[in-house]
């Protein structure tokens, strides 16, 4: 039963939330505060202005889970992507020898895109959809809401403009610092929701390949360490772009001066491994540098007992749950939740109620997996950092990361099936938290903790 759908937000669960309705035959608007990509044809990240996506110019590695969900729902943007020369990456096969590859390993391939040119792919494919209209820019400011006998309801949307929409469904993709939860209150619906901030704050940079760079070019992705100050990690991007970011916890002063392109350059100069990088020989930046603070990992949850909290409203993307960018998987799940939902409003049929019960069948293990690695790989690296002691309630969790970490950054090289299982990890190719699930994975973690 056909079901209009009116999507908040147009990031990447927004877009691909919309492209998986329409094709299940649901019409759908996408209300979108930002203006659309000028000319198609530009360079999406010097000519889109995304001001509604504060991380739209930092880098983005875009894990295997984004593009075998899109192999398997949208196909069509993959090969978009392709066709704009975007390269597809399996750096644990290039990495091991040909005769040790099994199937399964096929499923870490990974796409290396700038952010922007991987959501106006995304864009496009949504764009040419005949079910799918932009409203943009328009800036949602509100909803309404019906007291029914099942419970409070969405009645309507209203713009900034002061239009008033109606919708079957509605879809809130309006990204980490979506304001739905703070209207509920208003209307004294109440969302749980567990925060754990990420107290990182990352300050990055693109270049380009010069044309004489001799570097291997592929062995960016690769690079990643420590340095006086934080963390270094490279990524690749697309048409010979690459990016590095230093991450640093919020307190370190000295980091903050690297939000001057300077102190940026010459810290990555002192680095041996960075300098090569931004030797202007080898990479021409593409803009100075990019600072963005205050991410959280998030967690929101509308389903209650067994009882959602507001009929006709599903959550997708960063709204409903949101990690730490460093671990690179916020966009597969905003992806997961997008697919995720098309499937719900066809098996819902119209009644609400079984909408959101299908949605958070389909969705909540996953998210709460994600919350909760992300806020635990957080505070074990707070602790560290601060020194602050573990509290009693937290140790059971730290020992269990400590394992995981020790396995995964000690093994992989060495052991083939720990190589996988953090490939499993990285590339969420199965929930975040079943990393070491097989029981002799943990014995052998365990063993190359303490080696006898
Ligand atoms: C610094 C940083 C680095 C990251 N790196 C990675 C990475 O390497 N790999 C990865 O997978 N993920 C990464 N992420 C996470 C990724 O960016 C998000 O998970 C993803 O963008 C979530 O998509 P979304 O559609 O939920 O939200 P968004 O992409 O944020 O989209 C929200 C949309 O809602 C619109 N909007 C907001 N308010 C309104 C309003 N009132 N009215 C109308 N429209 C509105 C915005 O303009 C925007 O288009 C990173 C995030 C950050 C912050």
């Amino acid at each position: 039963m056909s079901q209009r759908v009116l999507v908040l937000g147009g990031g990447i669960a927004g877009t691909a939330a919309a492209i998986a309705l329409a094709r299940r035959g649901h019409p759908v608007t996408v209300v979108e505060r930002d203006p659309p990509p000028a000319d198609p044809t530009a360079d999406p990240f010097l000519h889109w202005p995304r001001r509604g996506v504060p991380q739209f110019r930092l880098p983005h590695g875009f894990s295997a889970r984004a593009r075998n969900l899109l192999l398997r729902h949208a196909p069509d943007v993959l090969a978009r992507l392709r066709a704009n020369g975007v390269e597809e990456m399996n750096l644990f096969k290039r990495l091991i020898p040909e005769d040790q590859w099994v199937a399964a390993d096929d499923t870490f391939t990974n796409v290396w895109a700038r952010r922007a040119v991987f959501e106006l792919a995304l864009r496009l494919t949504a764009e040419e959809e005949p079910g799918v209209e932009f409203r943009c820019p328009a800036v949602v400011n509100g909803l309404r809401f019906d007291w029914t006998s099942a419970g409070p309801r969405v009645a309507s949307v209203r713009l900034a403009d002061g239009d008033v929409l109606t919708a079957d469904v509605v879809l809130d993709c309006l990204g980490q610092r979506s304001p739905m939860s703070r209207w509920l209150a208003a209307e004294g619906i109440r969302v749980p929701t567990e925060v754990q901030d990420c107290e990182t704050v990352y300050y990055s940079r693109y270049f380009r390949f010069t044309d004489t760079c001799e570097l291997p070019r592929t062995s960016v992705a690769t690079l990643r360490g420590e340095f006086a100050d934080g963390w270094f990690i490279g990524f690749p991007g697309d048409h010979d772009t690459y990016a590095f970011s230093f991450e640093c916890h919020p307190d370190n002063r000295n980091a903050r001066a690297l939000r001057h392109t300077s102190i940026w350059e010459a810290v990555a100069r002192g680095i041996p491994a960075l300098a090569p990088w931004v030797d202007p020989a080898n990479g021409t930046p593409l803009e100075g540098v990019q600072v963005m603070a205050g991410n959280r990992s998030l967690r929101r949850r509308y389903v209650i007992d067994g009882q959602p909290v507001v009929l006709g409203l599903l959550s997708a993307g960063d709204s409903l749950c949101a990690s730490n960018p460093a671990y690179g998987w916020g966009s597969a799940m905003a992806l997961t939740y997008a697919f995720a939902a098309g499937e719900a409003v066809d098996v819902g049929g119209g009644d609400p109620v079984a909408t959101a019960l299908a949605y958070d069948a389909a969705t909540a293990r996953e998210a709460d997996a994600v919350y909760r690695e992300s806020a635990s790989m957080d505070r074990a690296r707070i602790y560290r950092i601060t020194g602050q002691p573990v509290p009693d309630e937290d140790k059971a969790e730290m020992a269990r990361q400590d394992l995981i970490s020790a396995a995964l950054s000690g093994g992989v090289l060495h052991d083939l099936e720990l190589g996988r299982a953090f490939n499993r990890r990285v590339n969420l190719v199965g929930p975040a938290d079943a990393v070491l699930d097989g029981t002799d994975l943990v014995r052998h973690a365990e063993r190359l903790r303490t080696p006898a």
